[in-house]
C-alpha cells in the first residue's frame, strides 16, 4: 500500500469515525483501542457520527493516521483478529450491545472473509445426468432474477430466464423518469458478494443502476440464457409428469421441473379509475414518454408518492405551468447528501483502509434495518394521534420540524405537507429539500382537492373546478397487491393461484404456495420493506432458500415439494398479527402495502434476522415431499 501522508489527512478529514475506528481492529490486531472512545449514540437524522466529541475525533484521526502509516511502512495486518475484537467492533460501531442472535446473521453481512466467501452458491451433489434432467424457469431478470440465474448457474442445473424487457435489469430498466435513482445507499444497495466500491454517487441514479446489473449480467455469463422481450402467459403444473408447462407468448412452452418467479412488485403501472378522457399526452412515471416535449407546457401531475418525488423536481424548471395533485403527503427523511457523488475522502478511505468497506457497509445495514424497527412499533399504552408510540411521536416532532424550517417562506404549504399518518406507515422519501423547493416556485401549485374526472383540456376536481393542462402524467404507483397478475398459475388439482388468493395474496416466508409444488417466488407476499433496510438482502435470503429447496429436489431425487397447509396457515397468521403492530398496519394507513381488503400483502413484519436463519434452508417438515 502507497499512499501521501497528505492524502491520508485529507480522507481522515472526511472519515466516517464509528467505521473506521471498528477498521482500525484489523491494523491493531484487537479491539484495545476502542476503550479510549466513548460508544457512539446516534440520533434520527444525525450527522452519523454518534455524538463522539471533536476532540475524539482528533484522537481517532490520529490514531489512524499513526496505524496506516505503519501499515503502508511494512507492519503487518491482522485480517482476521479474534472474535470477541471482531464482535467488540461491531457492538461499538452499532451503539449497542448486539442481541446474540444477531450475531452470525451481522458476522455474515460484515463479510470479512471477501465478497465471494458470501455468495449464495448451494451446491448440489447429484450426478450430471441428474441435474440435466431438472430444467428451471425463472420468470424475470430483475435485480432477482439474475440473483437466480447465478444460483442455478453455480449449482450446475440448465435453466432459462423469461425476460418481458429487452434487457436485463427490471425496475431499473423500466424506470426511466427524470431523477430515478435509489433510496437505499448503493454501498448497501448492491449485492452482498458483488460489492461495488466505485459508485459515483451516494445514492445512484437509475441509468448507473441498470449498468451495475447488466454488468453482472455480463460478467456472470447469463445472458446467454435469457429470452428477452418475451412474456410468461401461463405456467401449468402436471403432476403425472411432475413438471411445469411454461406458456410463452410466442405460441411455444416449455417444460421445467420448476419455475421461479422473480416478476417483482412494482411494475405493472397503477391508473386511476377516472371518468372522462383527455385530449393530450399522458403517461405514467414507468412508461415515461421521451418524445414528449414537456417545455413551456402545462403540465398535471397525479401523485406524490416515492417517483412523483423524485421527478417533480426535474420537470418543475423546464414546464410553463405545473399541477401536482396530492391526496396524501409523503414524509420527507432528511437527507442531505441524497444527490451528492461520493465524497472523495469516502472514497479514498474505501480504497486504502483495510475493512473500511467492511464496516462503513456494516454500519449502513445495521442503521438502516433492525435498528429503526423499535420507532415503527406500536405500543400498546399510547394513545396520541398521527403516532403510534412515544418514540414514534418523537420521530413525527423530528420530521415535522424538517419540514417546517423548509416553509418558513410559505406557511401556506405547511399544513398540505404534513402526513396525517404516523412515520413508517408508508416508505419515507429521502429528501435534500428539492421537493419543497420545485412546490415553492411561482410556476408549481400542489393541489389537494381530489380529481374526480378528467377532462380533454385537463382534469375535472371535486369542486367542479377545470385544472388545465397539455400533458398528464401519473405517479399513481403499481398494482402491487395483484401478484403475478400477468400470468394465470395452475397447480394441483387445476387450482388457479388467483382464484386461491382471491385478491389477497399469501405465501410461506413469501415464497411457496400449498398446492403449487416447485413453485417459487422472489419478492412475493409479505417481503417487502417499509423502513428496514434493502429488497438486495430479502432476494438474496430468498434465492439462498429456493436453491435450497431444489438441492433437496435434486439430491432426494423426489418429485415434488409444497408447503405444508398447516404450516403456510400458522406462518400468515404470525404475519398479520404481526403487521398489525407496525405503523405501516395501523388502522386508518392506506397504501400499497395494503390489498383491497385492508389486509398488509407486502410487507415483512419481523426483524430481517428472521428472515436471514428462517431461509438459511427450508426445513422438511414444512413441506408435502412426494
Ligand atoms: P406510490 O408510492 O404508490 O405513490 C402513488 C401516489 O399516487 C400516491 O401519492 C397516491 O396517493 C397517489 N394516487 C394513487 N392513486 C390516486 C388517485 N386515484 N388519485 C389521486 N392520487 C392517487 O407509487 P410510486 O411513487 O411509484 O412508488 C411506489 C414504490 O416504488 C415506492 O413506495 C417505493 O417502494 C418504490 N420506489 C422507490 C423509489 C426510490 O427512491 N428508489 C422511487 C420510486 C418508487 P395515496 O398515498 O393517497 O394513495
Amino acid at each position: 500500500m502507497t499512499f501521501a501522508d497528505a492524502d491520508l489527512d485529507a480522507a481522515l478529514a472526511g472519515a466516517h469515525i464509528p467505521s473506521l475506528l471498528a477498521a482500525l481492529v484489523h491494523l491493531a490486531g484487537d479491539a484495545r483501542h476502542l476503550a479510549d472512545f466513548d460508544r457512539p449514540v446516534y440520533e434520527f437524522f444525525g450527522d452519523g457520527q454518534g455524538n463522539l466529541s471533536a476532540d475524539q475525533q482528533d484522537r481517532a484521526r490520529t490514531l489512524a493516521r499513526r496505524l496506516l502509516i505503519a501499515h503502508r511502512d511494512g507492519a503487518p495486518l491482522s485480517s482476521r483478529p479474534a472474535e470477541a475484537a471482531v464482535r467488540a467492533a461491531m457492538d461499538f460501531i452499532a451503539g449497542v450491545d448486539i442481541p446474540p442472535n444477531y450475531v452470525a446473521f451481522l458476522t455474515n453481512e460484515l463479510g470479512l472473509d471477501g465478497p465471494e466467501a458470501r455468495r449464495l452458491a448451494v451446491p448440489i451433489d447429484a450426478p450430471a445426468a441428474a441435474k440435466a434432467e431438472f430444467p428451471v424457469i425463472v420468470i424475470g431478470a430483475g435485480m432477482s432474477g439474475l440473483l437466480m440465474a447465478t444460483a442455478l448457474a453455480d449449482a450446475g442445473l440448465p435453466f432459462t430466464v423469461i425476460e418481458a424487457n429487452a434487457d436485463v435489469g427490471g425496475t431499473w430498466f423500466a424506470n426511466r423518469y427524470p431523477g430515478v435513482r435509489v433510496d437505499t445507499p448503493n454501498h448497501l444497495y448492491s449485492y452482498s458478494f458483488a460489492t461495488e466500491q466505485a459508485w459515483p454517487k451516494l445514492y445512484s441514479t437509475g441509468d448507473v443502476l441498470h449498468d451495475y446489473f447488466a454488468r453482472f449480467a455480463d460478467a456472470k455469463g447469463l445472458r446467454q440464457h435469457i429470452r428477452f422481450s418475451t412474456r410468461v402467459e401461463a405456467a401449468t403444473w402436471d403432476a403425472g409428469a411432475g413438471v411445469w408447462h411454461v406458456r410463452l407468448d410466442t405460441g411455444e412452452t416449455l417444460t421445467a421441473r420448476a419455475v421461479v418467479s422473480a416478476v417483482g412488485q412494482l411494475n405493472v403501472p397503477k391508473y386511476p379509475d377516472l371518468p372522462g378522457t383527455f385530449a393530450g399526452p399522458a403517461f405514467h412515471s414507468a412508461r415515461w414518454d421521451a418524445s414528449v416535449d414537456l417545455a413551456d407546457k402545462r403540465v398535471a401531475v397525479i401523485g406524490t408518492g416515492a417517483s412523483a418525488f423524485q421527478f417533480v423536481p426535474e420537470i418543475a424548471p423546464v414546464v410553463g405551468h405545473l399541477s401536482v395533485f396530492q391526496r396524501t403527503p409523503p414524509w420527507l427523511g432528511p437527507t442531505p447528501d441524497y444527490h451528492d457523488a461520493t465524497p472523495a475522502a469516502t472514497q479514498w478511505l474505501i480504497d486504502h483502509v483495510p475493512f473500511y468497506a467492511n464496516w462503513w457497509r456494516f454500519w449502513l445495514f445495521w442503521m438502516l434495518t433492525d435498528g429503526i424497527l423499535a420507532a415503527v412499533t406500536r405500543d400498546p399504552g399510547w394513545t396520541g394521534a398521527g403516532a403510534i408510540s412515544p418514540v414514534n411521536d418523537e420521530l413525527r416532532q423530528a420530521l415535522t420540524g424538517y419540514v417546517a424550517a423548509q416553509v418558513e417562506d410559505r406557511p401556506d404549504l405547511l399544513a398540505k405537507l404534513i402526513p396525517g399518518y404516523p412515520p413508517g406507515g408508508k416508505r419515507m422519501l429521502r429528501d435534500n429539500g428539492v421537493w419543497v423547493n420545485a412546490l415553492k416556485r411561482p410556476n408549481v401549485d400542489l393541489i389537494t382537492e381530489r380529481v374526480v374526472a378528467l377532462e380533454p383540456n385537463g382534469v375535472r376536481l371535486a369542486s367542479g373546478a377545470i385544472a388545465e393542462a397539455d400533458v398528464l402524467i401519473y405517479g399513481t404507483g403499481f398494482t402491487a397487491s395483484d401478484f403475478l397478475s400477468t400470468m394465470t398459475v395452475t397447480g394441483e388439482g387445476g387450482r388457479d393461484l388467483h382464484e386461491g388468493w382471491a385478491g389477497d395474496a399469501r405465501a410461506y416466508l413469501g415464497m411457496t404456495v400449498p398446492g403449487f409444488p416447485n413453485f417459487f417466488m422472489i419478492y412475493g407476499p409479505n417481503t417487502n420493506i417499509v423502513v428496514n433496510g434493502s429488497t438486495i438482502f430479502f432476494s438474496e435470503c430468498a434465492v439462498t432458500y429456493i436453491a435450497g429447496a431444489l438441492k433437496l429436489l435434486v439430491e432426494r431425487g423426489v418429485t415434488a415439494m409444497a408447503p405444508k397447509a398447516p404450516v403456510h396457515d400458522a406462518f400468515n397468521v404470525r404475519v398479520d398479527a404481526a403487521n398489525a403492530e407496525m405503523a405501516w398496519g395501523a388502522a386508518g394507513v392506506d397504501s400499497w402495502y395494503k390489498s383491497a381488503s385492508g389486509r398488509v400483502s407486502q410487507n415483512w413484519p419481523f426483524a430481517l434476522v428472521d428472515y436471514w436463519n428462517t431461509t438459511r434452508k427450508p426445513e422438511e417438515a414444512d413441506f408435502e415431499i412426494k
